[in-house]
This record gives structure tokens, sequence and C-alpha cells, in this order.
């Protein structure tokens, strides 16, 4: 058996599990139309909640962006490749979010693994939701600290684990808005936790930033909390429409993470028109209460249209859907089905979320209408008797 045999078996395997991944090319610009090998598709798998990838405003200030500052930043941060817009961008976050200093990253995969082990190492514990994305999970495990996973939103789990650690760094790390599930984490009380034990509170708003709280400002902003244990994280490539990530907290905190968070030093900086068009999304977000009530209206329409028995539909006031199915092999004939429907949602399956527990994750927009959430509601119901 050589290294590729081993391969070859490797992935009968996941083909053999219902585990094989698939990619898919999309001809069209990020919008719920979407056309694949010549076929038009419905999607409602994007994170684009706000429908603006696909705005022309943002499309002209990232050419313009292009035009002024080139195509490339050409360095990493702290070399040369850290551009005036960029700085405006962190300044322009900050104030968003109201938060003292921002650090703008290129991916929020990388602001997750980085932030965790700049801030805790060996010696050090992370206590982290059994449901975070995997971008938590890695900078947790990058971080060689002890690790604490609690069972999904229990706390009293989690006080149990701060009681009982003897480490002097401690880290709390949640998702806002659990990408696979939809629901909410209830950060004041996860504050209170983090105050009485002294750790660290890392909020990570990938799927809040944009949609939840006043003019968009996230989940934390939604909760009403403030404090310089909150470490904000929020992504750039969801409701923003473009791309990049930024944490968000006191002075210090972000000074430290520039000097110390690799994945923040040691990467190219993003094309700096990246920035020039994110300036631009903030805007767009300021003022997007339109939008945010209309995706409002749309996740109220989807939940009062579905029936369903077999599958559930898992409990969600976010833009984040979960239909609950369990079996890989049902989740992805559903998927099947919705595609030659003409309908693009895509199954989830373990890894990515428990065994078990496959399902379609559905994500609404404000760029669907209402009959788009009303077609895909009324082919669900359908195909719950069919299928
Ligand atoms: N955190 C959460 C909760 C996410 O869902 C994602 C992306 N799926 C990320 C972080 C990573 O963000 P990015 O795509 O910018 O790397």
């Amino acid at each position: 058996m050589t290294q590729l045999d081993l391969l070859r078996d490797d992935l009968r395997d996941l083909e053999q599990a219902h585990l094989m991944r698939q990619r898919r090319n999309n001809a069209l610009p990020c919008a719920p139309l979407a056309v694949v090998d010549g076929r038009e598709m419905l999607a409602f798998c994007s994170n684009d909640y706000l429908g603006l990838a696909g705005d022309p405003a943002l499309a002209d200030a990232l050419a313009e962006g292009a035009q002024r500052w080139g195509a490339g930043s050409g360095a990493s941060h702290l070399v040369s490749g850290h551009y005036d817009v960029q700085h405006t961008l962190e300044q322009g976050l900050a104030s968003f979010i109201g938060c003292e200093r921002a650090l703008y990253f290129s991916t929020g995969y990388m602001a997750n693994s980085g932030v965790i082990p700049a801030l805790v190492g060996r010696g050090g514990a992370v206590f982290a939701d059994r449901l975070n994305h995997a971008s938590l999970v890695d900078g947790m495990l990058l971080s060689r600290a002890e690790t604490h996973r609690y069972p999904h939103l229990d706390l009293a789990a989690l006080e149990r684990m701060l009681q009982a650690s003897t480490a002097r760094r401690k880290l709390i790390a949640t998702d806002s808005v659990f990408s696979m599930d939809g629901d909410v984490a209830p950060l004041p009380d996860l504050l209170r936790l983090a105050d009485t034990y002294d750790a660290w509170l890392m909020v990570d708003d990938a799927h809040g930033f944009g949609v939840l709280g006043p003019n968009g400002r996230g989940a934390v902003a939604e909760a009403g909390i403030a404090s310089w244990r909150l470490i904000l994280i929020g992504t750039l490539g969801k409701a923003a429409g473009v791309s990049g990530a930024f944490v968000a907290g006191q002075t210090e905190l972000v000074e430290w993470l520039m000097q110390k968070a690799r994945t923040y030093i040691f990467t190219t900086g993003a094309p700096p028109a990246l920035a020039h068009a994110l300036l631009c999304s903030l805007e767009l977000i300021l003022n997007g209460d339109e939008r945010r009530t209309h995706l409002e209206h749309l996740i109220a329409l989807f939940r009062g249209r579905l029936q369903l028995k077999r599958w559930q539909l898992m409990p969600s006031r976010t833009p984040i859907q979960p239909i609950r199915v369990g079996d890989n092999a049902e989740a992805l004939a559903l998927a099947r089905a919705l595609w030659d429907e003409g309908l693009w949602v895509p199954a989830i399956r373990p890894p990515t979320v428990p065994v078990g527990s496959a399902r379609l994750r559905i994500s609404l927009s404000a760029a669907h209408t209402e009959s788009d959430v009303e077609r895909l509601a009324s082919t669900l119901n359908r195909l719950e008797h069919s299928l």
C-alpha cells in the first residue's frame, strides 16, 4: 500500500459515508439567482444576508479602489503592506461597533485562529461552546492552552469548568449566532461569568454583524453589553458582502494582537481596494434598516409557511434557518430533490455538525423576495410527503 493507495481508500470511505463535499461553479454574481452548468437556480445558501455582495455600489467602489491602490498590497501589514484606507476602515469599524480600536484581518478564519493563541498559551485555559465555528476550535488547539468544551449553551457546565480551573489566563470563546443552528448565545450571561471568573469573552459575530442590533451593529450591541473583557470578531465576507474580518476591543488588547497574532503578522496584507469597498459597505449597513426589516419579514414568512412533521425546523430567529433531517443520506437526497426543482440549498453533514444531525442549512437574504421564500417553503412541504 502506497501513500496514494491509502488516500484512495480514505476517499472511498468518505464517499460510502455520504460525506464527500461537492463544489459547484456559479456563473452569476452573488445573488439569489445562480447559474450552474447552464441551469438557473434560486439559491438559499449564501451568507450575503443583506444582499450587498452583488450591489453595484460595492462593485464600483472595488473598481475605484483598484484604480487608486492597485491590485495587491505587496507585503505584510507590519512591513509595508498597510495602507491609509485600511487604517480608515479600522477607525470606521471601531466607531461603528463602539469599541476603542479595531484590527482588520484578511479573513475571519485567520482572525479567530490568530487571536486565541495570542492571548492564551500553555498553562492558560480556553472555554468553548461545543458548537463553535471550526476557526475558533482551531485557534484553541493552536494556543496549546487547556481546552474545555462545554455542551451547547450550557452555562452551568461552563461555570463548573471555570470554577475548577486554576489557570491564570482564561478565555471564553463563543459564536454569537451559531453558524449551523442559527440560535444566539446568551451574551449577557456569558459576560457575567467572564466577570466572575476573570476571563476574556471572545464573541465571533460572523453571522450577527450587519444583521442584528441597532443599525446592524451586531449581536453585542443588540445585547446591550460593553466591557473591556469583550473581544469582538466581525467578518466582512457575509452581511458586509466583501471579504475580511476585524477584531475590536480595548486599545491595549488590539495593540497586543497586532504585536502577537501570527495570522496577522505573517501574511500578505489584503488588497487595499477591498478596504475601500468595505467603507462603502459600512455605509450601506448603517443605512440598511429597510433591508433588515425585509429580511425579518422573510424569516417570519418562511417559519409561518413551513408545515413539517418528519423533519424539524430548528428554533432560530436569524437568517440561518436549518431543517434537521438526521441521516446523512436522507439530507443529501433532500438537497438533491430541491436541486432538481431549481432550489439550491446545501446539506450539512458531520464533521461540520454532530453525527446524526445532518441538516439543510437554509439561509435567507434581503435579496430574496416573498415569492422566493414561499416557493421554497411549499416545495419543502411537498417533498416531506413524496421523498
Ligand atoms: N466564524 C464563523 C461563525 C463563520 O461562520 C465563518 C465562516 N463560515 C468564519 C468565522 C470564518 O470567516 P471567513 O469566511 O471570513 O474566514
